[in-house]
């Protein structure tokens, strides 16, 4: 058997340990401590934005973002459809209503057409949740003079797009907030973590206090408001003072990759790797690819042949318009023929002839091995394998 060749996983260069030693040396392994703050420090410093705070996850980042905003019950929030669930299921620990948001062509991110057609029906949402897909940054500037023109607050999903830019500036600090995350199959990773970033040090500020359980200043323990316990350990963050350090080299090896891939299918009109933004720089957190309608080749038959040779890949996203659990929330498409909840079933007759870009890029598009630690002759072989089939 061939060793195993991952999609992404944890690459680790040493220094990290050092960091945690130090957390070590000094018992000061909890609560919170110097790594804490300096990876909030050094991490606000990489991506330019003044404010940062450290938590468990990328997923309790976007949980407190909308605590920030206050949203509520009821309240709508629209979100992009083609991403992981962790983009939207904070949404519903606060009993809101997503309403999901299809693809555009371009970059596979946040149609707005889409954004616009979606204030038709709901004029007052109380967020705009954007990803940045695959690294890939959104139509920012569009996108963010639509919220601008109806006042709606901007929160970036940029967990897969560290490092990635948008005319010069990264993704992440456009939004009135921006998350993180350092789970373990991205670009860098403290085993699992997230961040929190804002130009508005009050949001950051308020943040971390709902995340340390939401004591209020007093010896005893008085809490006026619900609280969590969504801050990063000392340990954790002392991986991710490691790994910041590796984050332009990974970004490089991961650029690099995509090109490969580029370079070596350029010949065969059936595959399209996964759009770049002409505005903007990619860290290609994962190299995607599609094929082209009417192709014999199917994703899985790919996906099956790599798993065969021990190599790790992945479908695209499901969209979450078509997630069992989110079937009950309204879909507005790129090209019209939106869906409302419950009719948005796959393969239901409301389903046909829907045009949702999501759903083709879904249909016909896998994810490659983008691992930092792929060799030349990882990539040859998986090269190899995926050309055969054309
Ligand atoms: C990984 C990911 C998250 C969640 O991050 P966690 O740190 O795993 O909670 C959120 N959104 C997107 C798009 C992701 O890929």
């Amino acid at each position: 058997m061939n060793k195993k060749i991952y999609l992404s996983s944890p690459t680790m260069h040493g220094k990290e340990q050092e960091f945690v030693r130090e957390a070590f040396d000094t018992n000061w392994v909890a609560p919170l401590g110097p790594n804490v703050n300096n990876f909030e420090k050094e991490l606000a410093e990489y991506v330019g934005c003044d404010h940062a705070a450290a938590l468990s996850s990328g997923t309790a980042a976007i949980h407190l973002a909308l605590r920030m905003l206050e949203v509520e019950q009821g309240d709508i929030v629209f979100v992009s459809s083609l991403t992981f669930s962790a983009t939207c299921n904070p949404i519903m620990y606060e009993k809101a209503i997503p309403v999901f948001i299809d693809s555009e062509p371009d970059t596979w991110n946040m149609s707005p057409e889409a954004l616009r057609r979606a204030y038709e029906i709901y004029p007052q949402p109380k967020a705009v949740i954007v990803v940045h897909l695959y690294g890939t940054p959104a139509k920012l500037d569009t996108i963010m003079s639509i919220c601008a023109e109806h006042n709606t607050p901007l929160i970036e999903d940029a967990a897969e797009s560290l490092a990635s830019t948008y005319k010069g500036r990264e993704t992440g600090t456009f939004g009135l907030m921006g998350i993180y995350s350092f789970n373990g199959n991205k670009i860098i990773t403290t085993s699992g973590g997230g961040m929190l970033v804002s130009a508005e040090g009050g949001l950051i500020d308020k943040a971390r206090f709902l995340a340390t359980q939401a004591r209020d200043i007093a010896r005893h323990y008085q809490h006026s408001q619900v609280g969590y316990n969504y801050r990063m350990s000392n340990i954790t963050a002392g991986i991710g003072r490691g790994q910041l350090l590796f984050l332009d080299e990974h970004k490089a090896k991961k650029q690099a990759i995509y090109r490969q891939y580029q370079v070596a299918f350029e010949d065969i009109p059936e595959i399209t790797m996964n759009p770049q933004n002409v505005d903007g720089e990619s860290n290609n957190w994962l190299s995607c690819m599609t094929i082209a309608k009417g192709c014999a080749v199917t994703p899985d038959m790919i996906m099956d042949r790599l798993e065969a040779e021990n190599i790790e890949s992945r479908p695209i996203w499901k969209p979450m318009h078509l997630q069992p659990v989110f079937a009950g929330y309204d879909f507005i498409s790129h090209t019209g023929g939106d869906k409302k909840g419950n009719q948005q079933k796959e393969g239901s007759q409301d389903n046909e002839g829907c045009e949702a870009v999501s759903e083709d890029i879904f249909a016909r598009g896998l994810c490659l091995p983008s691992d930092v630690k792929n060799t030349d002759e990882d990539m040859a072989l998986i090269i190899s394998l995926v050309r055969n089939f054309f």
